[in-house]
């Protein structure tokens, strides 16, 4: 890793208060520009969103560190992402946790994520055509769940395919209105929910998207 762009972007993430260095390193790990359109190559690693097809983004480099801090993973854990998009987020999750089981409603994101995961070498991601306000249920329940949509509220059937003992990290919010990272804990007693971080992501939609 001698990319000068990279570096200050591992930076230019630590002064922002990401502190985690598994989850700096894991970041420094991942080759943003493969998961960009290509005309927006030079602007990789820069720390802001940027569009990827059917109208969607691929995260700002800081949310992606800021969220996959918050899960506190560990290395045996196995992880549900929804919304897969480019694939940039479980494919740094990958590097930090035994399995990450990934949900995208457009097919084609989905097979050119996979695509992404065959050239780098990723083996440890598993991904599925869905609506992920519906999860995984067959392969639930998940030590740590991450929604990279907003939802107005936390999706029932993910909370339902928490592990006790987990955490969930979600956007929630509607579209173009104030949204907040919010991190949901479930234990033996229930639910427990604290607000992190103001953000704004595309809406998790309903449904798989026909024909795309
Ligand atoms: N994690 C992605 C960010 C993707 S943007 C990345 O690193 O690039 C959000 C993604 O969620 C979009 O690709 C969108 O199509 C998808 N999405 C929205 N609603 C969904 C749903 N109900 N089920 C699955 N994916 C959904």
């Amino acid at each position: 890793m001698d990319d000068p762009r990279r570096i200050r972007l591992i930076m230019e993430l630590r002064r922002a208060g990401i502190i985690d260095t598994g989850v700096l390193s894991a970041l420094e790990r991942v080759p943003r520009e493969e998961f960009v359109l290509s005309n927006f190559g030079d602007q990789a690693y820069e720390n802001t969103a940027l569009p990827i097809e059917h109208g969607q983004t691929i995260s700002q480099p800081y949310v992606v560190a800021f969220m996959t801090q918050a899960l506190a993973l560990g290395p045996r854990m196995r992880v549900l992402e929804i919304g897969t998009g480019s694939g940039y987020q479980a494919a740094v999750l990958s590097g930090l946790c035994r399995r990450v089981y990934t949900v995208e409603r457009y097919r084609s994101l989905l097979r050119q994520a996979e695509g992404r995961f065959r050239k780098l070498g990723i083996g440890n991601i598993v991904t599925r055509v869905g609506d992920g306000y519906l999860g995984w249920p067959e392969q639930s329940p998940f030590e740590r769940i991450l929604v990279t949509a907003a939802a107005p509220e936390a999706p029932r059937a993910l909370k339902e395919q928490l592990a006790v003992g987990g955490v969930m990290i979600v956007p929630v919010g509607r579209s173009g209105a104030n949204q907040d990272v919010v991190r949901v804990r479930r234990s033996e007693e229930g639910y427990s929910c604290d607000r992190l971080l103001p953000v704004r992501f595309v809406p998790l939609v309903e449904g798989i998207a026909e024909g795309a």
